[in-house]
């Protein structure tokens, strides 16, 4: 199938040309026809699979008939991250590029006053984190009378991020009369549980088995100690052809440090997690996505839908301890046909994350040692452990780099607390957080 047969129009077809996309993705040709259509739709789909292409176009094509008065948007994306929002923003500028559309970006940590003015002169689309979103509504800068579409962007995302009580909330709050369109990796009964309550009979569409990894990414683990870790993550970025990677940690303080060790070894490691000021974390991306920076270390804040041209690796430093975040982690690679590796350092404590990881994949990963030899044991070399210790011995900031022990005060941090620290919420902090 091509482009030309979904039913776009050729200011729409002229754009996806400039963005060299031959033919449309699975999830492009189930979808447009029938968002063209004004059916609801659920795409169970994950990231990577040109599911943003799949929902911005048919929207741009309705958009294109008419024009949003002030404060009164036509449209509206909800998406669970900053940066997925800005994403989307971008998306939607570049495939509406010759329609004249206007859109406003909603989310924290940025200018409200600047959000305000944009919505006031009149915005088609509103791109959207769902507790800025909410709390502009209730300060009276938006109006919702004219939404006609709302799209609601990796669902599964906002139920670990606990926020299904702000969906519904903004659900009740728009018009009854309009499209509906939400999209999900997987399909939990929360989930399942909103699409009845909210979607009118959506057409459902699958476009790839959930919780499967893509083809296109080659998985290995790597047993260490929490010791050992980063020498022999090290050992594994020399070896390996790296030409950009994402570096995951469970933890905040642990991307900061091991980010900090990176850059001093000689690397072009930057961090990004939610702690960091969104213009920070903006620039960083912006830095990584020019090649500016090769290592971006980072929490799941950057797991989920951040798109990145032709990521060579996926570092897993730590196995993480939502099972789910190990698909969306591996997903920055090996994109849109692309090959990618993905590594993940693996220690004795880690077992229990790692069967979780396995199970939901369905098969198991397979153990090389760090210099990618087969080894099912896999542990470094006594000449490898040598060098560790010699290094550690020589660098004052080595010492320093925290192992896996932690304070009573951090180990009483619970997940949802570590969760909310990822993902910075700043003033988008949903209830789930809170308590
Ligand atoms: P997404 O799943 O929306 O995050 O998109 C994944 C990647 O696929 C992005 O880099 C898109 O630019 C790219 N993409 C989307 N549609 C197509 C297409 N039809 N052909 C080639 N690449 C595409």
């Amino acid at each position: 199938m091509k482009f030309e047969d979904l039913g776009l129009s050729q200011p729409i077809l002229e754009a996806i040309k400039d963005c060299g996309y031959d033919t449309p993705t699975p999830i492009q040709e189930k979808a447009i026809p029938n968002i063209l259509m004004a059916r609801d739709v659920v795409g169970l789909a994950q990231t990577g699979t040109g599911k943003t292409a799949g929902f911005t176009l048919p929207m741009i094509e309705i958009l294109s008939e008419g024009r949003a008065k002030a404060r009164m948007p036509r449209s509206l994306i909800l998406s669970p991250t900053r940066e997925l929002a800005m994403q989307i923003a971008e998306n939607f500028g570049t495939y509406g590029k010759n329609c004249k559309l206007s859109k406003a970006l909603l989310i924290g940590g940025s200018s409200m006053d600047k959000q305000i003015k944009i919505m006031e002169r009149g915005a088609d689309v509103l791109i959207a984190t769902p507790g800025r979103f909410i709390d502009l509504f209730e300060r009276g800068n938006i109006l919702l009378n004219d939404i006609k579409i709302l799209v609601i962007d990796e669902a599964d995302r906002m139920l670990d991020m606990g926020f299904i009580p702000d969906i519904e909330k903004i659900c009740s709050l728009l018009p009854p009369m309009r499209q509906t369109l939400l999209f999900s990796a997987t399909m939990a009964p929360e989930i399942k549980k909103l699409t009845t309550r909210f979607l009118s009979n959506p057409k459902e569409i699958e476009v790839s088995p959930k919780t499967s990894a893509a083809d296109t990414v080659e998985q290995f683990i790597v047993r260490t100690s929490p010791k050992s870790k980063k020498y022999d993550l090290e050992q594994i970025i020399k070896n390996e052809d790296v030409r950009n990677a994402f570096v995951f940690c469970n933890r905040k303080r642990d991307v900061d440090s091991l980010s900090s060790w990176l850059k001093n070894r000689g690397y072009r490691a930057q961090a990004m997690h939610g702690d960091m000021a969104q213009s920070q974390r903006s620039d960083t991306l912006n830095g990584f996505k020019k090649g500016d920076i090769t290592l971006l270390i980072c929490s799941d804040v950057a797991g989920r839908g951040i798109d990145v041209d032709n990521v060579s690796h996926v570092f897993n430093y730590d196995v993480p301890m939502n099972a789910d975040d190990y698909v969306h982690r591996i997903g920055r690679t090996g994109r849109a046909g692309q090959t990618g590796r993905a590594w993940m350092m693996v220690t004795k404590y880690d077992d229990k994350f790692l069967a979780a990881v396995e199970k939901l994949i369905g098969n198991s990963i397979k153990v090389v040692d760090i210099d990618g030899n087969n080894s099912p044991e896999a542990k470094p070399s006594r000449k490898e452990k040598k060098t560790y210790v010699n290094k550690s011995n020589k660098s004052s900031a080595q010492k320093k780099m925290p192992n896996n022990k932690t304070s009573s005060r951090q180990k009483s941090k619970s997940y949802k607390d570590d969760m909310a620290d990822f993902c910075g919420f700043g003033d988008d902090v949903p209830a789930f957080f809170k308590n």
